[in-house]
């Protein structure tokens, strides 16, 4: 679909996003991880990349924030690729829940399924699956894929680390629900610490656009030409990301912008255009579902005058 787009057209109209929207003031940034709090809101970056690594770039997009939610989709890569599509589909889910993505109440009324890797549920479910003889092999495993993706040795922010790991009682709790449903498959403590983990690995705007464009490229990194996931679970990753990308919201997002997206409330957003393109955008204030006000906005402008709508005939 679509006709091709010139890189001038590209890099214009994410110049022109990022002036529309760089004013905006509405939401704000997480505060129930202390540190996300302190993140200078008026920071705003958008990164367009190709499949094969050509991008336009506005704004700030060479500073580091925090993944958060946008790692489970490179969980979920690790996962496919260790258990399958079908041990995922079982013991996870490919559903939306239809509720916030810490939602307790969705877990008790679905017996203990997760219903999707999304969720925060789903996502620490996911850390389980892998096959780890220790935490650090599990989080090796965790970290590498992330690196494979973005093409660089990414790392943890210690001071999101600790921040959230002061604060992840929540997430704690809903590990040990699965666990009393028996739909963890690992020790508790060690699935949700290394979930915290990934949540608290740092990106730039630049990183996350070459993660998406590895999700656009069929699995492969544009930047290292290495194979990142293999190629028949991509469909599978972006049909997730279609569902229940930006949680609750994601039936509003589809509407408005019509792509796979995932949101992380460190303020990214990942928008992937299949075999085309990446949309990677960064600005911390988030609306009350989680999901940065910016970054939609951005997402659905540029969809739209791109005409990268995939809903659309
Ligand atoms: N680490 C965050 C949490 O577990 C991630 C949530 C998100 O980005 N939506 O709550």
């Amino acid at each position: 679909m679509g006709t091709a787009l010139t890189l001038t057209a590209i890099q214009a109209a994410t110049t022109e996003a990022h002036r529309a929207f760089q004013g905006v003031t509405d939401g704000q940034n997480a505060d129930y991880i202390p540190v996300l709090a302190k993140v200078d809101p008026s920071r705003f970056g958008i990164v367009v990349m190709l499949a094969d690594g050509k991008a336009a770039e506005a704004g700030d997009t060479r500073s580091l924030f925090a993944i958060e939610s946008i790692s489970k989709v490179f969980t979920l890569a690790r996962a496919l690729d260790t258990v399958g599509a079908d041990g995922v589909r079982q013991k996870i889910g490919d559903n939306p829940t239809g509720e916030s993505f810490s939602s307790v109440h969705a877990l008790v009324v679905h017996g203990g399924k997760p219903l999707n890797p999304f969720v925060n549920a789903g996502a620490i479910a996911t850390v389980s699956l892998l096959a780890a003889d220790s935490a650090a092999h599990r989080w090796e495993q965790i970290l590498g894929t992330q690196r494979a993706f973005a093409g660089r040795d990414l790392e943890v922010m210690d001071e999101v680390y600790r921040s959230e790991s002061a604060t992840n009682q929540h997430n704690r709790a809903l590990a040990w629900l699965l666990d009393s449903a028996h739909t963890l498959y690992s020790d508790p403590t060690e699935a949700t610490d290394v979930y915290t983990r990934q949540c608290s690995v740092g990106i730039t705007t630049w990183d996350l656009a070459v993660m998406g464009a590895t999700l656009a490229a069929g699995g492969i990194n544009p930047v290292t030409r290495q194979r990142a996931i293999r190629a028949e679970h991509v469909p599978r990753i972006l049909a997730e990301m279609t569902m229940s990308g930006l949680y609750d919201n994601t039936g509003t997002w589809q509407y408005e912008v019509g792509l796979p997206g995932k949101s992380g409330v460190g303020g990214g957003i990942l928008a992937v255009v299949p075999g085309r393109l990446a949309i990677a955008t960064f600005s911390p204030p988030l609306d009350r579902f989680g999901n940065s006000v910016r970054g939609q906005l951005a997402s659905r402008q540029l969809s739209a005058v791109l005409g990268l709508n995939l809903f659309a005939t």
